[in-house]
């Protein structure tokens, strides 16, 4: 039998599985490094269909590795798990309308993703023991991802040693190879430490947190002016030092989150800005407390894995859809402005060698883009960061992209948790279980192609070694509430 029709039939016949997984997940709504739910119910599956499960990996309890098989090839497939703060959000509708006031919300996806590389590595599983495939399938469950850099942490500690060819996805709004490489990032807090007094009585013998807090953002937003195109630099207040008008705020801290191509230049623009908050504690007689959170490093290509990806991604067809689906996603693209709406296509004129206009017009009016956007050798940058990057500093690496939403929406936003909820990113998950598991049966086929992805990607680190961006004695950090 075809081993596309054998994965596909293992994935079909467990759908019932892989959706209750997902929607457990989706309801759970776990935050970084808190996944304790999540993280338990997918290594669980795992140990029951005979993988061997270590649990834990250095401070991270809801980190994991699921093991089976021996020998070479070591394939890995990456798995994520963790929701986003503040978004929790009823599925399947066009309304905003959480669940839990305050609560989270699985606004990128992860819940699908954690889903599709358990079900790939199943069906994958499933083809080795019916084949008398030899080799070795590794699961890694990946906690915080979101703001945690739970994979960055993870390869701190050796996990990924060992992996030939890591795998992954992204839920997404189309269907594609990923090629984009992404920016590095480092995560740091900045505290101010100065002295109460009356606001009004006593200004004289306070020192404000706060007002440093206010200049060093003045400083950094200078700072951006001379920073190169593709950098980044962000904040949020995490402590305002109180709510009292009338008493100088003693305490205040800001978090920064910096990103830049590669992890030389974010380190550089960290320097910068760690000079900015020195200043601000100078100017306002402060004392300057400076926590290194976390980072991660840029998504290196494999060229090599993206050809054999996107060869079982043409081979596997295009996905297709209901009435009712068609229908809910032109609703939710109603709550979108008409700059939402063209984001996706901004994006894919980015991304293909030759968009067109004609094939991006005739894109512009599908709410769910069900065709497969051809993959291109173009240097494309995306503004965004993954931990994904260190496993591709690790080993040869690819992902995909496919539609689990409408056209246009945008990722960390209610409307992607709502969609989140729904038959078309189950279709979505589906289809990204397929297309992993298939490039895994094609790699286990032909040990060639694993040896042609090594030779590509130990010729574009020959000069690089991967020196882990997190400094030791950092540990990984969950949301502060
Ligand atoms: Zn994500």
């Amino acid at each position: 039998m075809d081993q596309r029709l054998f994965l596909k039939r293992y994935i079909d016949e467990h759908q019932n599985l892989f959706q209750r997984v997902a929607l457990a997940i989706w309801n759970y709504a776990e935050l970084r490094f808190e996944e304790w739910e999540s993280s338990k119910l997918i290594s669980g599956i795992l140990e029951e269909e005979g993988f061997a499960v270590e649990r834990g990996i250095g401070e991270m309890k809801t980190a994991f590795v699921a093991t089976y098989g021996t020998g070479k090839p070591v394939l890995s497939f990456l798995g994520e798990f963790d929701a986003l703060s503040e978004l929790s959000q009823a599925g399947g509708t066009a309304e905003q309308q959480s669940i839990v006031a305050g609560g989270a919300g699985h606004g990128c996806g992860h819940h699908l993703l954690g889903t599709a590389s358990l079900a790939a590595a199943l069906a994958t599983k499933a083809y080795m023991e019916q084949h008398g495939v030899v080799g070795t399938i590794r699961y890694y469950g990946c906690p915080g991802e979101e703001g945690g850099s739970g994979k960055t942490f993870m390869a701190k500690e050796g996990a990924f040693a060992g992996t030939d060819t890591a795998i992954s996805w992204h839920p997404g709004t189309y269907t594609s190879v990923w090629t984009a490489e992404t920016l590095a990032n480092i995560q740091a807090s900045f505290a101010f430490i100065g002295r109460a007094s009356h606001a009004a009585a006593a200004p004289h013998l306070g020192r404000s947190g706060l007002d440093a807090v206010e200049l060093m953002n003045i400083g950094s937003n200078y700072l951006r002016e001379h920073l190169i195109d593709e950098a980044r630099v962000h904040y949020a207040i995490t402590n305002a030092g109180g709510l009292s008008p009338n008493v100088v705020q003693p305490k205040a801290e800001v978090l920064y989150l910096m990103r830049a191509p590669t992890l030389e230049q974010t380190k550089a623009i960290y320097e910068r800005v760690k000079n900015i908050a020195k200043g601000a504690a100078l100017m306002t007689d402060t004392t300057l407390e400076i926590r290194f959170e976390k980072a991660c490093s840029n998504f290196v290509r494999n060229y090599v894995l993206e050809d054999v990806m996107n060869e079982e991604l043409i081979a596997v067809g295009p996905l297709s859809y209901t009435e009712e689906e068609h229908r809910f996603a032109e609703t939710i693209r109603q709550t979108f402005s008409e700059e939402d709406r063209e984001q996706t296509m901004v994006e894919l004129a980015n991304l293909v060698e030759n968009p067109g206009q004609e094939w991006l017009g005739q894109l512009r009016h599908k709410a769910l883009i069900d065709e497969m956007v051809p993959v291109s050798k173009k240097r494309t940058l995306l503004a965004g960061s993954t931990d994904v990057g260190d496993v591709s500093w690790i080993a040869p690496t690819v992902q995909c992209y496919v539609t689990c939403f409408a056209s246009g929406t945008a990722f960390h936003t209610w409307q992607m948790v709502s969609q989140g909820a729904t038959t078309t990113a189950y279709k979505g998950m589906s289809h990204a279980a397929l297309i992993m598991a298939a490039t895994a049966v094609r790699l286990l086929h032909d040990p060639d192609l694993v040896r042609q992805a090594k030779e590509e990607w130990e010729e574009r680190f020959a000069n690089l070694q991967y020196v882990s961006p997190i400094p030791n004695g950092v540990k990984p950090a969950p949301m502060q509430r």
